[in-house]
């Protein structure tokens, strides 16, 4: 093996590390712009919440509020019979029952004002939520559209590397080749260092006549986990 086909395969692998990152970075891109798309729904649910609790909490103040009209009309009513009245008992009768109605005005008024204050704070909310919700929606569509960018970037990126690799790839012997393709299909790291004389991934020893051969700025498979070995420390970046 000569030193230009050695050359081409170095190049070869610190060009799949490139490809590596740069589709580590696309896959870091996506996920990021999944997890927007669900914060954008998950602050629509939380605003929907925000809404349906002002109009839930405005119906109990229609329904306290007619509560209230109805007692009115009756007391109004009563009122009313209570000047044409013929008999003392009838008088009494009447006067009990305005009494019963009066008192129950009384709670019912208490209960309604109690339930405008819940009304009104709830419509406070909604209407900061609102106004947040388009800030942080408006936040999350800008972002959204800067990864995508960064992923069109990325995958045309990686299209041209993936172009440009078929050339380095026709420079490399094909025997190292296929080595190099199975473990770069098995592991992360296909070739790595020899440090300390033995393989700096599993760390199984490398033998003397093999140690001969690599500091001749060879490569050789590991024995044990046949990953390409390599000791010249400046080959790779
Ligand atoms: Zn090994």
């Amino acid at each position: 093996m000569n030193d230009q086909l050695l050359a081409s395969f170095i190049a070869l692998v610190n060009f799949d590390q490139k490809i590596r990152a740069l589709q580590d970075e696309r896959t870091m891109f996506s996920s990021l712009r999944v997890s927007i798309d669900k914060q954008k729904l998950l602050l629509t649910h939380e605003l929907e919440a925000s809404k349906n609790l002002v109009h839930d909490f405005k119906k109990d103040v229609d329904k306290k509020e007619l509560a209230m009209k109805i007692l009115d009309q009756q007391e109004t009513e009563k009122k009313r019979r209570l000047e044409v009245v013929t008999s003392a008992k009838e008088y009494t009768s009447l006067k009990s029952e305005i009494s019963v109605i009066n008192e129950r005005q009384h709670i019912d008024e208490q209960a309604l004002i109690e339930a405008w204050d819940v009304l009104d704070s709830a419509q406070k909310r909604y209407a900061a939520d609102h106004a947040n919700f388009q800030k942080k929606i408006d936040e999350l569509t800008q972002q959204a559209q800067e990864l995508d960018h960064k992923i069109e970037t990325a995958t045309h990126e990686i299209d041209e590397h993936e172009k440009q690799r078929l050339t380095l790839v026709s420079l490399v012997p094909s025997e190292l080749l296929d080595n190099y393709e199975h473990m770069r299909g098995q592991v992360i790291n296909p070739v790595v260092r020899v440090i300390n004389n033995s393989c700096s991934a599993c760390f199984y020893p490398v033998p003397a006549h093999d140690l001969a051969i690599l500091r001749k700025g060879k490569f050789l498979p590991c024995k044990s986990c046949y990953r390409i070995l390599f000791i010249e420390d400046s080959a790779f970046e």
